[in-house]
């Protein structure tokens, strides 16, 4: 038992669902006849699918009638811009109309990176210049979503620091300035995590959603070497939808989260 919450808290699913699990197993009947490693792995599929399922969210990729300004945010090199192609390619696809707005001004490279991923997949950017204000990238892309009945803006952040008090003004002045034109936005505000990011990810969220509450999470990176324990120990921690997994550097390697698929694809993994 001890070997088996060693284990669990060593791919980072925390210790306090560590010592659940744990407890779980030690308190059930394990048939001698049956494989011990399988009845432990049908255990832990269990305790994840019952922890993780309420917090599916596949309804956020669906069509929707109603504007939804999306306000993307996380640290830097998380993930961000890249996921807002793939969150695009898929809302696309389910009939959405969507607008990219480029407010991560901080570089020249930051813009162009997002319109590539606007050309890719085919869908309309608002932008501006490096170093101008980004609140007043995302107040136009707002405002042209409404004039012309977008059901998306999907706003794109520089990477800031949680630590950094200025940067994280910024960002709230982002979600503020589209209040100016709809008092409920940002419908959503995606936080994007690095899976490779380790604990760390417990600290970011922590701290992001003290300055703009967060509606969802999407965790990155997933594909390399990084288990994705870190998702079960946010689950139990702060129990906050979690909306889909990325799985690569392509358009298309975004996977909708699924409990059930994260359960099976952390215990063969693991
Ligand atoms: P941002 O600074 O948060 O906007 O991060 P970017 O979107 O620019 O991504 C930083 C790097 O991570 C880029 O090289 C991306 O291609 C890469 N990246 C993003 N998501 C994934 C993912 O799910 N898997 C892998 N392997 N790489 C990713
Ligand atoms: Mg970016």
């Amino acid at each position: 038992l001890d070997k088996i919450e060693e284990f669990l808290i060593q791919s980072d699913v925390g210790i306090e669902a560590a010592s659940e699990i744990k407890e779980i197993i030690s308190t059930k009947k394990v048939d001698p006849s049956k494989d011990l490693a399988a009845e432990i792995n049908l255990i832990l599929k269990e305790y994840i699918i019952s922890l993780m399922k309420p917090l599916e969210n596949s309804s956020f990729f669906k069509k929707k009638e109603k504007l939804n300004a999306t306000l993307i945010s996380g640290v830097n090199g998380v993930g961000k811009t890249t996921s807002i192609g793939k969150i695009g390619k898929i809302l696309k696809t389910n009939g959405n109309k969507i607008i990219f707005s480029a407010s991560d001004t901080f570089r020249a490279a930051a813009i162009e990176q997002l319109e590539n991923w606007a050309k890719k997949i085919n869908v309309e950017i608002v932008k501006s210049t490096q170093g101008s204000d980004p609140a007043s990238v995302a107040y136009k892309a707002v405002e042209d979503a409404i004039k012309r009945n977008f059901t998306h803006v999907l706003i794109d952040t520089a990477g800031r620091l949680q630590n950094k008090k200025n940067l994280m003004e910024e960002y709230k002045k982002i979600a503020n300035v589209t209040k100016k034109i709809d008092p409920n936005a940002p419908h959503e505000v995606l936080l994007i995590l690095d899976a490779t990011s380790g604990q760390n990810v417990l600290n970011q969220v922590e701290e992001f959603n003290k300055i703009i509450p967060i509606t969802g999470l999407i965790m990155t990176k997933l594909d390399g070497t990084a288990k994705g324990g870190i998702l079960i120990a946010l689950a139990k921690k702060y129990k906050l939808p979690i909306i889909a997994l990325g799985l690569g550097e392509k358009e298309d390697d975004l996977q909708i989260f699924e409990a059930e698929k994260f359960a099976n694809s952390f215990i063969s993994i693991n």
